[in-house]
């Protein structure tokens, strides 16, 4: 067999291994061979484009290797389960960053010829535009979430938003069309990197899911357009499943938020002021509740539904919160589990929690079969969920209007698990913690399910 063919093939193994790692990860049971077929698929990946590539000089390479691997195993076990979302929007904008750079590279080494072929100028300046706008977008969402960036928009922000659009797809067109204006293609990039950050900033609330889901599909386009760039098929196949898989997962997004992508991207923002502040709203209302209380209201009750949210994961409560469930379990309770889409801070972020304390996934219900449930349900615990559960998205303005949320208000009773009144994500007061049939129950969540634990099986 030729050495060029062993390389194809080596491709194609790897693209199987993808495929197959993709497919493992859609059960939680399957997931962490997924990520090892995965990694197996990179390594015959890079193995086989070096050899393509046949370098010569490995010292430059094995130094980015050793330098890629401290980073990554640092990062890996350093990192606390709370910080992932942000460095997942770190991994995508690095990812855009590299495309965009291995793309521009390229362009510079042969901007000599004159007889560019249009098939490489239209994938250089894809992979730069869509490279150069992960990078920023992703880097402003690493910002909003680790809460050093707030959002921020200038009036008629999304009029901007459409010019810029329209001036870096121009001077494209143009580029694709004169490719001897090298000038065009470096404003290209410097446009990218700035329109990422008008895109991304001014975008809170319930649409950020949305958006992190669109940088992660954009992450694996630049990779691909890359791939044509250097005409490398692996870097092709690899980046339209990210790129694919991406897209769907903002489909679902903005089907779960009942938004279109165009309008979270280019709409108009409902103004966000105008709403009650919280004194108006919790001043005398607010009732607060104990461990030994609650284990009274749950001895007597037949239905149980557990609401998590962000403050879940910060407790790191979901192990605590399986103790409590299975008490309830063998007490004849039907417990189940309300799960908000955008819930936490990453997609799938209270899925990938509870799987990891061994929660039975047939008790996950999605957001319409919580709704479906709730009226019948007992006793709602709310643990450190807040804007999913906030009625006031159900009001025409403010930062989450509109937002689909679970209507936990219609349980019999409803118990919120937080440390306090402050607001979530989406900076707003929430009037459920204020509504007749709800208890306040302040507290870290993992000591305060520990403590329920431990009352119930003091009756
Ligand atoms: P929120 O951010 O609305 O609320 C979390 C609550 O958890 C806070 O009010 C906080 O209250 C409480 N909390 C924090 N730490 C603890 C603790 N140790 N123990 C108990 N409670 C705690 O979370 P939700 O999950 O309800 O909503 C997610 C929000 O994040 C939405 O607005 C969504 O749009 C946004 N978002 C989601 C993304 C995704 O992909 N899922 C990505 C980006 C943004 P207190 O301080 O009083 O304890």
């Amino acid at each position: 067999m030729e050495r060029v063919e062993i390389i194809q093939l080596a491709y194609l193994g790897a693209s199987v291994l993808f495929i197959m790692g993709l497919k493992g990860l859609t059960r939680p049971k399957t997931a962490v061979r997924g990520n090892q077929l995965g990694a197996l698929g990179m390594l015959v990946a890079i193995a086989a484009t070096l050899a393509d590539q046949g370098v010569l000089d490995y010292k430059v390479i094995a130094g980015g290797i050793a330098l890629g691997t401290v980073i990554g195993f640092l990062l890996a076990t350093r990192v606390q389960m709370t910080k992932m979302p942000e460095l997942v929007a770190m991994f995508n904008g690095l990812g855009g960053g590299a495309s965009a750079l291995v793309a521009a590279a390229e362009f510079y080494r042969q901007s000599g010829n004159p007889e560019l072929a249009v098939e490489f100028t239209t994938a250089t300046v894809a992979s730069v535009l869509i490279g150069g706008v992960t990078l920023t977008g992703s880097l402003v969402a690493f910002g909003k979430l680790n809460g050093s960036l707030r959002d921020f928009r200038l009036p008629k922000h999304h009029i901007y938003n459409i010019l810029v659009g329209l001036v870096v797809l121009g001077l494209a067109i143009w580029f694709c069309t004169a490719p001897e204006t090298t000038w065009t293609f470096w404003t290209i990039a410097g446009v990218s990197l700035f329109f990422g950050i008008m895109l991304t900033v001014p975008i809170g609330g319930g649409d950020m899911p949305v958006v992190i889901a669109l940088l992660n599909s954009m992450s694996g386009l630049a990779a691909a357009a890359t791939g044509f760039v250097v005409g490398n098929t692996v870097l092709i196949i690899a980046g339209s499943l990210v790129g694919a898989s991406g897209l769907i997962l903002t489909a679902i997004m903005c089907k779960a938020m009942d938004r279109k992508l165009f309008d979270v991207l280019f709409g108009e923002f409902a103004p966000s002021g105008g709403g009650p502040d919280a004194d108006e709203i919790y001043a005398g209302k607010i009732k607060s509740t104990s461990g030994d209380e609650l284990a009274m209201v749950m001895e007597s009750c037949r239905s149980v539904m557990f609401i998590p949210g962000y403050g879940m994961a910060v407790a790191q409560a979901q192990h605590a919160v399986r103790d409590l469930s299975n008490l309830l379990e063998s007490r004849g309770v039907d417990v189940t589990f309300g799960i908000h889409p955008v819930a936490g801070r990453m997609p799938g972020h209270m899925n990938v929690l509870l799987a990891e304390a061994d929660i039975d996934y047939d008790k996950l219900l999605d957001l319409d079969q919580s709704n479906a449930a709730i009226q019948q349900t007992d006793v709602a615990i709310v643990i450190g969920a807040n804007d999913v559960v906030n009625p006031m998205a159900r009001e025409p303005v403010g930062p989450i209007s509109g937002m689909p949320i679970i209507d936990v208000d219609k349980a019999t009773t409803v118990v919120v698990v937080k440390r306090s009144l402050s607001p979530g994500y989406a900076k707003i007061p929430n009037p459920l913690f204020a509504a007749d049939n709800t208890l306040m129950f302040f507290g870290d969540a993992k000591k305060a399910m520990t403590e329920v634990t431990a009352a119930i099986k003091d009756l």
